[in-house]
């Protein structure tokens, strides 16, 4: 699950969005050095107060779009990046540069196609052509402009720039269409993936699942019991313990004897319930084999756990399995503490040997065996 808040995400944007336009100023301010190296050789035909005019008109667009960006206004508009607002821009001012240019009008004709360059990974390919198109028509109508009022010094250039400007934008279009599609089949792929990846961990939990359940009573199995229980031992802070259960069905083959097996297994997933109802959220409870199943009460004293097994034998004296008339149910356990620095076979063979003394007391019963050899 993404924790990205939407204010985060527009942050981020923003910052993104900064950064392109950084480089879009950037370029400006290099455009702005070639301008001025076309006025201080007299290629310029504005004069000194139109390069400043110029100049200053360059300056204040790009900052309308700073206080635009400033102010998350760009935010209100459906691509919150303005590219194309900024070529349209940048476009109209270099027109306007070129119709100030005689001689050089062909070495900066490039730009046109440079400042296209922004639109190639952000425009849509309808957009790009449009903006293409604005900058042929632009190139197109001053040549036009000029050329109805005969100021056309040599009307063959104009045409060839022309002829060469729409080549050169045709190919770009093209070449933005081509870029587009491959970020949109890239985009897809990036899908696909995430979605297979979602799938991928949709089973690894199911398979994880199914290795640490016990499928007949949907309790933990042995296995993955052990694994919780040695890492709550080494999670077990000085002077705390965990409480540690044996528990053992009485006279369980009987009962498969006389009611049958598919009976016994309905008795097993009784007590499972029973037991779930009886411990609290954070306590382990397993099925360690056959009918013998097994209790860790992390960080639990001796009345705790006691409390708990006794709970849980009288619980499941008093439960009636679906379908199955049994006389009595009953069970016995045998209980032991986990110190910090505690062996967790030797804990579990204490419980046993417990379990073992319940069992030979008369059963439905629960035994302690406190003393452990921990720190
Ligand atoms: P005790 O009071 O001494 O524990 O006697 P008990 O009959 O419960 O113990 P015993 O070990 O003699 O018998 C356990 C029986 O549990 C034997 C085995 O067939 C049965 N059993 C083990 N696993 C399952 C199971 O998954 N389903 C069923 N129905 N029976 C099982
Ligand atoms: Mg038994
Ligand atoms: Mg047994």
């Amino acid at each position: 699950m993404s924790t990205t808040t939407p204010r985060a995400t527009q942050r981020s944007l923003q910052s993104l969005l900064f950064k392109r336009f950084g480089m879009a100023v950037a370029t400006y301010a290099l455009a702005l050095l070639l301008f001025w190296v076309a006025v201080l050789n007299d290629l310029f035909t504005g004069g000194w107060p139109g390069a400043i005019l110029f100049s200053a008109l360059l300056v204040g667009t790009q900052l309308v779009f700073l206080a635009l960006f400033r102010s998350n206004f760009n935010l209100r508009f459906r691509d919150p990046s303005l590219t194309e607002a900024q070529i349209l821009v940048a476009l109209l001012l270099h027109t306007l540069l070129l119709a100030n240019l005689d001689s050089a009008r062909g070495s900066l004709l490039l730009f046109y196609v440079i400042i296209l360059l922004f639109g190639v990974f952000q425009l849509q390919p309808r957009v790009f052509v449009r903006c293409a198109a604005f900058a042929f028509f632009a190139f197109a109508s001053l040549n036009l402009w000029e050329g109805y009022h005969l100021r056309l010094a040599d009307p063959g250039l104009a045409l060839l720039q022309c002829c060469a400007l729409f080549v050169a934008l045709v190919w770009q279009s093209l070449f933005a269409s081509y870029v587009q599609a491959l970020r949109q089949r890239m985009r897809q792929r990036r899908y696909a993936l995430q979605a297979h990846q979602d799938t991928l961990r949709g089973m690894m939990r199911q398979l994880e699942d199914l290795v640490a359940t016990d499928e007949l009573t949907g309790l933990f199995n042995r296995r993955h019991f052990l694994r919780l229980a040695l890492r709550e031992l080494d999670n077990l802070g000085p002077g705390r313990q965990h409480g540690l259960a044996l528990i053992d069905l009485d006279y369980f083959k009987r009962i498969n004897d006389v009611h049958g097996h598919a009976a016994g297994d309905r008795v097993l997933q009784t007590f499972a319930a029973v037991a779930r109802a009886c411990v609290r959220d954070g306590d382990v409870l397993a099925r360690y084999g056959g009918e013998e199943f097994v209790l860790l009460l992390p960080h639990a004293d001796a009345d705790r756990l006691t409390s708990c097994c006794e709970r849980l034998r009288e619980a499941f004296a008093a439960a009636e399995p679906v379908g199955v008339q049994v006389a009595s149910l009953s069970l016995s356990a045998g209980m032991t503490l986990l110190n910090p620095g505690d062996d967790l076979d030797e804990a579990l063979q204490r419980a046993d040997q417990a379990l073992y003394r319940a069992k030979r007391g008369g059963r439905n019963r629960c035994d302690a065996a406190w003393e452990s050899s921990g720190a």
